[in-house]
């Protein structure tokens, strides 16, 4: 399911709490598309987000495979 790009639901996203996560990236990948850096996966926080669960969102790794649709 998309997520829609708001304040609330960017207010929510765990990114930065995410071993993968590039400090001073954008976050809230699943709405905002993939990160414009190189992606090393380390892990991902985004099964235990609450978008995740609120928008049926499939997978994770949005910041190194693109947002959810
Ligand atoms: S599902 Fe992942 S990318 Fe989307 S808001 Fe949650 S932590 Fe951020
Ligand atoms: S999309 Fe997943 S892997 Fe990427 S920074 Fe967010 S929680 Fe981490």
């Amino acid at each position: 399911m998309e997520v829609p790009n708001t304040q609330e639901n960017m207010s929510k996203c765990i990114c930065n709490t995410c071993p993968t996560f590039i400090e001073g990236d954008k976050g809230f990948f699943c709405s905002l598309d993939r990160s414009d850096k190189q992606i090393v996966k380390k892990g991902c926080m985004c099964a235990d987000c609450a978008i995740w669960a609120q928008y049926e969102l499939k997978g994770g790794y949005f910041c190194a495979e693109g947002k959810a649709d």
